[in-house]
């Protein structure tokens, strides 16, 4: 079996209701559509976009190009599609970072692979450890009165655990977390994100104030290379901090291990480079006995399927609360389950039900691609591209 077309088509979600994150508004995701096919007619699809350039630095645009022009004619045409060990190697080897075009790459290998074994992806990854995978809700940055309307809206729909983003003012922040604090009661988890915005200074003296309110954690309070920072940090504030934008490679989780920079760790698929690295990615935070949450870029049923899959199967992964949750904010809302969703790039979004949610059965991803939303929602300006085994093309 060979690997005869890539095909990236880039598309743009809009969403129902504008997110917000640091300094970013987000009213489309753009994404890549990648469908890889074979000589023997299998076809395996993916998908990943970029909300904000701050957190990986990768766009659709660069995503598009580096397996338009490296990764797809030097690792993947004539290529054995089973063979994602070799073929992530090869990458990593050949193509610094750009991780999430190679998890792009390694979304639509995986889905591949479920289709010709005929089964789901999480049977590829170790089968079920769980039945659904217990998710937070993420109600982005904004003022008190409107974190604490989804902070109970999330609670009343099921979720477990409630992320606010920081909006850049560390007195807003702390009076955001007190505010929806007193709504959700003591039992709740709490969580804001600083998605690295902090210097140390405002780090410490923020973090002794929201001592008081009980964190399950505060995210990534200051920039991504300062492991250094979080491992002086941790030991003068009692909330614990989970490392995110620090934690990308092994070696920054050896680092971080190393330095006991961590309460836990943050895994979105799209940072660790596929599913194959975060499987390995997932058993140092094991060893080192690191808690972990995963997120998504925010993204339709079919870019949440890879992380929905893995954190159903991973044993460690799955015993904790995760937030992956891309169709329900497209969407603006908190279920799926008797609220359909159909303006999706996949035709079967995953289900979203009292604040689980369910990976799809059936071969790979379990997935279509929603042919008429992709063509009516193509990214302006962006063009579909082919890379084709011309050789192949010439014998057909
Ligand atoms: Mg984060």
């Amino acid at each position: 079996m060979k690997i005869t077309d890539v095909e990236l088509i880039p598309v743009s979600t809009p969403l129902v209701v504008p997110f917000h994150m640091p300094g970013t508004e987000i009213t489309h995701i753009h994404s890549i559509v990648i469908r890889i096919t074979t000589d023997t007619g299998h076809v395996g699809i993916g998908d990943s976009g970029d909300t904000s350039t701050w957190y990986r630095g990768e766009t659709p645009e660069s995503i598009a190009a580096i397996i338009e022009k490296h990764i797809a004619p030097r690792f993947l045409i004539g290529q054995n599609p089973l063979a994602i060990e070799k073929i992530v190697g090869e990458m990593d080897t050949f193509v610094r970072d750009n991780n999430q075009a190679k998890a792009l790459v390694d979304f639509a290998l995986h889905d591949l692979k479920g289709k010709v074994a005929g089964l789901p992806v999480y049977e590829l990854l170790g089968g079920k450890t769980t039945e659904g995978s217990r998710q937070g809700w993420v109600a982005g940055a904004g003022t008190e009165e409107f974190l604490v309307d989804q902070a109970l809206l999330a609670i009343a729909n099921g979720f477990s655990l409630v992320k606010i983003k920081s909006g850049g003012d560390e007195a807003q922040d702390v009076r955001n977390v007190k505010a929806v604090r007193e709504a959700i009661g003591e039992d709740v988890r709490l969580v804001i994100d600083i998605n690295g915005f902090w210097n140390y200074d405002q780090a410490l003296h923020t973090i002794r104030k929201l001592d008081d309110y009980g964190l399950y954690c505060v995210e990534q309070p200051l920039p991504h290379w300062d492991i250094e920072g979080l491992a002086r940090l941790r030991q003068r504030v009692g909330t614990p901090i989970f490392a995110d934008e620090s934690a990308q490679e092994l070696h920054h989780l050896k680092e971080i291990i190393d330095r006991r920079a961590a309460d836990g760790l943050f895994i979105k698929l799209q940072k660790a480079g596929g599913l194959v690295k975060a499987q390995r990615w997932l058993t140092m935070a094991r060893l080192a006995d690191l808690p972990v949450m995963s997120g998504c870029m925010i993204g339709s049923g079919l870019e949440a399927s890879p992380s929905a899959h893995l954190m159903m199967s991973n044993q460690w992964a799955s015993q904790f609360t995760h937030e992956n949750l891309g169709p329900l904010i497209i969407n603006n809302q908190f279920e799926n389950a008797e609220h359909r969703i159909t303006a999706d790039i996949a035709q079967q979004v995953p289900v979203f039900k009292d604040g689980v949610l369910y990976a799809n059965e059936g071969p790979g991803y379990g997935i279509d691609l929603n042919e008429d939303f992709i063509a009516a929602n193509g990214t302006l300006g962006g063009e579909v591209r082919h890379v084709r085994d011309e050789r192949a093309r010439v014998l057909v």
